[in-house]
């Protein structure tokens, strides 16, 4: 990653640490080594942080990033709650919009021609989604329904080879919330669809293998 893109990642608001997000980057490059030419998809962009590291993987192999989010926050993004941010709300709605963040990180870090922005729910957008994917990185809502639905509706599009990426995935419950360790985590791996080839920090990389 260039110093310019790596300074707007840090710059954007958003929870991905670096080394995690050095991780996702590495594990986006392998993805395209397996399976090249199939693009790549993000649930869960909130400001775009992660996903300037994953649109100069993107980039480098020549592939698409679907960045796939609502802009209206989880549930642990609103107000009163821990990862809330006054900064993200639009005081016409009153309702969060991180989408004039994310828009900003990816003109800022010249990603236009690569990350492609799709604005809505998750699921409506997995339920009609049909293209096979190289990579795919899950960091939505981490509620228990949120979390399931994201596994049901995603990972099926993951082509044979390909990655899989699990952000907070906590085994310990001391260390953070459960689902995306009980709903996406622990279903991929017991699934025989996927095995773990690497974890970093709460990130978790998998390859389809079934
Ligand atoms: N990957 C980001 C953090 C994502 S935070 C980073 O590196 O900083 C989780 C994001 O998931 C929020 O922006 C929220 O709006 C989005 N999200 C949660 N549930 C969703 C759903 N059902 N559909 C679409 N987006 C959702
Ligand atoms: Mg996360």
């Amino acid at each position: 990653m260039t110093p310019q893109r790596r300074a707007v990642a840090l710059a954007t608001k958003g929870f991905m640490p670096v080394d995690e997000g050095d991780a996702l980057h590495a594990a986006a490059l392998l993805a395209a080594q397996a399976v090249p030419g199939a693009p790549m998809l993000e649930v869960g962009s909130y400001c775009g942080r992660s996903t300037v590291w994953l649109g100069d993987a993107a980039e480098s192999a020549g592939v698409v990033l679907f960045a796939v989010d609502h802009h209206r926050g989880s549930e642990e993004n609103q107000v009163g709650w821990e990862h809330h941010d006054t900064d993200v709300v639009d005081p016409r709605t009153g309702k969060m919009d991180t989408l004039p963040f994310f828009r900003i990180a990816m003109h800022d870090a010249e990603l236009e021609g690569t990350v492609v922005a799709v604005v809505g729910r998750s699921p409506l957008v997995a339920a009609t989604w049909t293209t096979p994917l190289s990579f795919l990185f899950i960091d939505g809502g981490h509620g228990d329904e949120p979390a399931r639905l994201d596994y049901e509706g995603w990972t099926p599009h993951v082509a044979m080879g390909g990655i899989l990426a699990i952000h907070d995935v906590f085994p310990d419950p001391a260390d953070g919330g459960r689902p995306p360790y009980e709903q996406i985590f622990l279903p991929a791996v017991e699934s025989g669809r996927f095995a773990l080839l690497s974890a970093t920090g709460s990130l978790r990389v998998l390859r389809r293998v079934d």
